[in-house]
C-alpha cells in the first residue's frame, strides 16, 4: 500500500450490514493518530463501535456533525432517498455543513440519478469538495474479510486516484475507476443485472437437466467444461449440495439477500430505460425477484433461492442416496 495516507479524521455514515466491518477495517489499519466520527440513525451500532475502538472511533450526533469534524466523508446508506437525506438535509445533513475541500465518497449502491444530482449540489455549492460513487461488490463476507471491490466513479487520471484507491484498498481488494462520475454505478448495476440474470437461467437449466435425470455435480461439470461456464454456476449453485461453499448449500442463508437484488435489478431496469438500451429480459427478471423476495420460504435469504422459487428440487442427494 501507498505510504502517502493522509487521512487523520475520517467520517463513515451508515453501519449497517458492510458499514461496519468496512469501519472495523478502517479502526485496525488507519495510523494510530487517525480519529474516525460514525453516524448511524441506529444508535445502538455506533455505541458498539465506539465502546470497540475508544478514542479512535468517536460518536458523531448527525451527518452534518459528522461532515463538520473530517476531511474525508464515507457513506454507505441503502438507497437514493437515504443518501439525498444523508447528503441534502437542510437542517442535518452533509451539505448543511461547510463542506469546502472535502473528499466525499457514496459507497451505496443507488439510481445514477441521484448520485448525480447530489454530485451537481457538491459542485454548486462547495467547488472545491470532490464526491465519488464508489459502489462496492462482494458481499457482507467481503466486507468482513476485507475482500470487496469498489467501483469509481471516476477517471483514472482524475487529480484524487492516488489518495482515494489507498483509502479504499484497507477496505478491499480491487478499486476499478470506471471512467466518470456514476460510472461506478452503472457498472454496478450492469454486474449485478447479467448476475441475476445468470442465476434464474443456471437454476432453470439445473432443473431441466435434473428432471431428466441428470445429477446436478454432473451438470456442473458439464457447464464448467463447455459455453456456459460461468462464476454463478462454478461457486454460487443454485442447487444445494453441488458446491459444498455455496449459500444454497447452507440453507441459502448467507449470501446476498433476495431483496437487495429484487433492488438493484430494478435499479438496472430503470437505468436501461433511461439510456434506451433494449432489455428483454429485464421484464422477467424482475417479476421473478420481485415474487422471490414476497415469498415468505424465501425473503430474507441468498438471492440464488430463486432456484426454490422455481419449484427447483432441493432434496435430490437423499434420491440418490448422497452418492
Ligand atoms: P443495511 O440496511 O444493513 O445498513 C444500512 C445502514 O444505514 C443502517 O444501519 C441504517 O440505520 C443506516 N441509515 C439509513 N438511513 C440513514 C440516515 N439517513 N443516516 C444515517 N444512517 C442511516 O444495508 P447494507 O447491507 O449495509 O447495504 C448498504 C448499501 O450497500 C446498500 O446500498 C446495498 O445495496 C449495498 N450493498 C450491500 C451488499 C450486501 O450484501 N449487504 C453488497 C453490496 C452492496
Amino acid at each position: 500500500m501507498s505510504g502517502s495516507l493522509e487521512f487523520e479524521t475520517l467520517g463513515f455514515i451508515g453501519l449497517g450490514a458492510m458499514g461496519k466491518p468496512m469501519v472495523i477495517h478502517l479502526a485496525n489499519k488507519l495510523p494510530p493518530e487517525s480519529r474516525i466520527y460514525v453516524f448511524d440513525v441506529a444508535s445502538q451500532v455506533v455505541d458498539e463501535l465506539c465502546a470497540q475502538f475508544p478514542n479512535r472511533v468517536l460518536k458523531g450526533s448527525s451527518s452534518k456533525d459528522v461532515a463538520q469534524q473530517v476531511e474525508t466523508l464515507l457513506t454507505m446508506v441503502p438507497e437514493g432517498a437515504h443518501v439525498r437525506s444523508v447528503y441534502l438535509d437542510p437542517q442535518n445533513g452533509v451539505c448543511s455543513a461547510d463542506i469546502s475541500n472535502k473528499l466525499l465518497i457514496d459507497c451505496s449502491t443507488i439510481d445514477t440519478a441521484t448520485s448525480l444530482a447530489v454530485k451537481r449540489h457538491i459542485t454548486q455549492n462547495f467547488p472545491s469538495a470532490s464526491f465519488y460513487d464508489a459502489p462496492v461488490s462482494g458481499g457482507v463476507v467481503g466486507a468482513v474479510k476485507g475482500t470487496i471491490a469498489f467501483f469509481l466513479g471516476c477517471s483514472e487520471t482524475d487529480p484524487n486516484v492516488q489518495r482515494l484507491i489507498p483509502l479504499l484498498s484497507l477496505m478491499g481488494k480491487q478499486v476499478i475507476p470506471c471512467g466518470a462520475p456514476s460510472f461506478g454505478l452503472a457498472a454496478k448495476l450492469s454486474n449485478n443485472y447479467l448476475s441475476g440474470i445468470i442465476a434464474i437461467a443456471c437454476s432453470e437449466a439445473m432443473d431441466m437437466g435434473m428432471r431428466s435425470g441428470l445429477d446436478p455435480r454432473t451438470l456442473a461439470k458439464v457447464y464448467a467444461a463447455g459455453t456456459a461456464q460461468n462464476t454463478i454456476c462454478d461457486r454460487f449453485n443454485p442447487v444445494p449440495g453441488v458446491y459444498p461453499e455455496a449459500p444454497s448449500t447452507g440453507g441459502y442463508k448467507e449470501g446476498f439477500k433476495v431483496q437487495l437484488m429484487q433492488k438493484d435489478f430494478s435499479l438496472a431496469v430503470d437505468m436501461a430505460k433511461r439510456v434506451g438500451s433494449k432489455n428483454v429480459l429485464g421484464e422477467v427478471g424482475l417479476e421473478t425477484y420481485e415474487g422471490a423476495s414476497r415469498d415468505p420460504r424465501c425473503r430474507d435469504l441468498d438471492s440464488r433461492v430463486v432456484y426454490r422459487y422455481l419449484g427447483g428440487q432441493e432434496d435430490w442427494q437423499s434420491k440418490t442416496n448422497g452418492s
